[in-house]
């Protein structure tokens, strides 16, 4: 190979790609990359806790910067960032000190606790492992009801007067603010609030990596609509919001709408949808989206004895909204983003991410290490980190460093050889098809720009 031209690849028969086999590949993946690691895992980790690694913190960036621009860049959502710890008493009128329990099982055998209406997707202690209840020798007691929030205390006693929760969700520090967003906003309805934040369940059996755990981010939107528009709006968001996952290349064929039937309708909803994703453990809930009536605001108002209506100019009437909630675990769509992504062929492993969840828009390499195709490289940097967040390699040969990029989803390789000196073009290597091209150094940008914002047209 001449100094001048830019290595290809040796294209070796790659075999067909494969989906994820199985979840411990991207859990491996995930904390040899830095996406997720354990939890203080020096101290032998703490159970379904996970800490985001420099990739993971920046994809999660992503998937938020997404839903908060896809959320608030129109008039008629305003965003706003409530406080985890709440009065109490908003606990008491939202149902969740009373209700906000799952049905707890205990195993006499192997001592286990498990939920009662998700055992087929717990595991027993005893081993060989088996669901609760399939062994011969499993005990399970009756289910009995078991409160998720976690307690904590505010100021220095511990008494139960002092006692406080941490948000089991983002939505009541919503809901209290109706009237204040509406107002301070000067908005008619119908619009929305949105909000990302995290919230803290006790699960009894969290697990699937972060599929479930006890802290964890939501993305919520409640779109408050005037009493007898609320399923026209029902139906709309239940739309956009699948289309928001089809647009990040989730797909098609592994989302599918799931109606919550009457058993499983919360007792203040209208109507309920998940959407639900096909992981390699089965279908799932990934978002709700839920038609919540005029429950919310109406509790709230006789809880605080505050009026919380709406004042409608046109009709020239006073009334509760009714409220349309759309409501995604952050976490959980990372999860979906990954497991969506991971391929594998008989060459390489890629997660095939839309860019705009990749950690790094692209990775900048100088074809060899000469001083003079470093200055290059660092200039393209330099340019290129303007406006992304952009990775440079200089280690291993070249194929290495793209398989290296590959693995973390990467979706440009832009190499600086002896030919960019001479005319100024860069090769840019795809991911995903593997291809290259030649581009002008100082299109760069552009030309970036235009393939993340027309990816998958
Ligand atoms: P489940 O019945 O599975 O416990 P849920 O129906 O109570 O879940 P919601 O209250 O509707 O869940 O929460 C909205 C979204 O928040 C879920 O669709 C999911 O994406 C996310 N979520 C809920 N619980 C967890 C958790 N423990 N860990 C991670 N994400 C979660």
């Amino acid at each position: 190979m001449s100094e001048n031209q830019t290595e290809k690849l040796v294209e070796k028969d790659p075999g067909p790609a494969k989906d994820i086999q199985d979840m411990a590949d991207l859990v491996s993946l995930s904390k040899r990359r830095g996406f997720v690691f354990p939890s203080s895992e020096v101290y032998g980790g703490i159970n379904a806790c996970w800490d985001y690694g420099p990739l993971g913190a920046e994809l999660k960036r992503n998937v938020k910067d997404v839903w908060w621009n896809a959320m608030t860049r129109r008039d008629d959502i305003e965003g706003i960032d409530a406080a985890i710890l709440m009065h109490p008493r908003v606990w008491e009128a939202s149902g969740h000190v009373s209700g906000f329990v799952d049905p707890l099982v205990d195993c006499k055998t192997c001592k286990g606790r498990f939920r009662a209406d998700k055992l087929d997707m717990a595991h027993c202690g005893n081993k060989p492992s088996k669901k609760p209840g399939e062994g011969s020798d499993c005990q399970l007691t009756e289910p009995r009801q078991f409160n998720l929030m976690f307690k904590t205390h505010m100021g220095p006693l511990e008494d139960s007067a002092s006692i406080v929760y941490l948000r089991p969700e983002t939505a009541q520090g919503i809901y209290v603010n109706f009237l204040n967003v509406q107002q301070s906003m000067r908005q008619k309805l119908p619009f929305g609030i949105a909000q990302i934040g995290k919230a803290f369940r006790n699960e009894i059996t969290p697990g699937n990596f972060i599929f479930r755990t006890r802290e964890f981010e939501q993305m919520e939107m409640q779109y408050f609509v005037k009493p007898g528009s609320d399923m026209d709006w029902f139906e709309k968001w239940k739309e956009q919001r699948i289309q928001w996952h089809l647009d990040l290349g989730i797909r098609k064929e592994k989302l599918r709408f799931h109606a919550h039937g009457p058993g499983e309708l919360a007792h203040y909803a209208k109507a309920a949808f998940d959407i639900e994703y096909l992981f390699p453990f089965g279908w799932q809930e990934l978002e709700g989206i839920h038609n919540r009536s005029d429950f919310d605001l109406g509790r709230h108002q006789e809880f605080s004895g505050k009026k919380l209506e709406y004042f409608d100019e046109e009709a020239k009437e006073r009334y509760l909204p009714y409220i349309v909630e759309t409501s995604v675990g952050c976490d959980r769509f990372l999860l979906v983003a990954l497991t969506d992504a991971y391929r594998s062929d008989n060459e390489r492993v890629w997660l095939k991410l839309h860019p705009k969840l990749a950690p790094f828009k692209a990775a900048v390499f100088p074809l060899m290490k000469k001083p003079e195709l470093m200055e290059y490289t660092d200039k393209v940097s330099a340019e290129l980190r303007k406006k992304f967040r952009v990775d440079r390699d200089d280690s291993g040969s070249i194929g290495k460093r793209y398989r290296r990029q590959d693995e973390i989803g990467t979706p440009f390789g832009i190499t600086i050889d002896y030919d960019t000196l001479s005319n100024h073009t860069v090769t840019v290597r795809h991911r995903d098809l593997m291809t290259q091209e030649r581009i002008p150094a100082d299109k760069l940008v552009q030309y970036l720009d235009e393939k993340i914002d027309n990816w998958g047209k």
